[in-house]
């Protein structure tokens, strides 16, 4: 019961953990009552110390919570861009994955120039008003992360290839009218009896492509039988 009580306020904070303890803490009565009565004074001492264990991990609960939240998000966020890192992409991508499910591969074009001209500092702003208009143009239920430098991947649960290359579209523009640089994107689909692992390789032979034709487009494969 003491290490429950514990345990709780780990998870839940305020009111919540209240209602919890107090749960807890009924359970041990009702538990007491239901095999009699062997040692009221043993009981009695339960009670006190939960009751006491319970006082404490609720003034620190919070301090513990904050930590946990603060470390997780550290964990999971790259913090020039605030989009996920790679790691915690792929961690999400394989919970929300549903048929279809889309990638964008995408890369900054010339970056290294915009560097050499501009200098790394305003270059990671740039980096950074890229990272936020790719957010800007995603569905709420997109992922999208920093795969790498300047290279950035998006995953879109319960959307086709085609719909795909218009949200591609959407962040090609966002990024050239937002920031002193453009986007190249490689788009496509997972298809069926494939792994995400596949898609995302074509994806970024497709951003290749894009890369290619000059850059500042995007290259998809949006053939509809091959849609999901
Ligand atoms: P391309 O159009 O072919 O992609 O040209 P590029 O110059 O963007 O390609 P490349 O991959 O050779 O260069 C990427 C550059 O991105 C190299 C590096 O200086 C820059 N870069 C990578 N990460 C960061 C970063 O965190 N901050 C800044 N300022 N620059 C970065
Ligand atoms: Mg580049
Ligand atoms: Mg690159």
């Amino acid at each position: 019961y003491l290490y429950a009580l514990i345990g709780y306020s780990r998870r839940y904070g305020g009111i919540a953990f209240v209602a919890v303890s107090g749960y807890t803490i009924t359970n041990l009565l009702i538990g007491w009552l239901a095999i009699g009565n062997p040692h009221p004074e043993q009981f009695f001492v339960m009670v006190v110390l939960a009751l006491a264990v319970m006082a404490l991990s609720y003034t620190i609960s919070d301090s513990w919570r904050e930590a946990e939240q603060r470390a997780r998000f550290l964990a999971e966020t790259d913090s020039l861009t605030a989009l996920v890192n790679r790691r915690t992409f792929f961690e999400r991508l394989e919970d929300s994955a549903q048929a279809p499910l889309s990638i964008l591969m995408l890369d900054l074009d010339h970056f290294k120039q915009l560097n050499d001209e501009f200098g790394h500092i305003k270059g990671d702003e740039f980096l950074k008003a890229a990272a936020r208009a790719i957010q800007l143009s995603i569905p709420a239920s997109a992922i999208a992360g920093r795969f790498g430098g300047e290279e950035f991947i998006v995953g879109l649960p319960g959307v086709n290839a085609h719909q795909a290359a218009v949200i591609g579209e959407s962040i090609r523009r966002a990024v050239a009218a937002t920031t002193p640089t453009t986007v190249s994107v490689g788009c496509t689909a997972v298809r069926p009896l494939e792994t995400i692992d596949q898609a995302i390789r074509r994806a970024d032979e497709l951003l290749y492509v894009a890369k290619r034709q000059g850059r500042d487009r995007v290259a998809g494969d949006t053939i509809e039988r091959f849609a999901a």
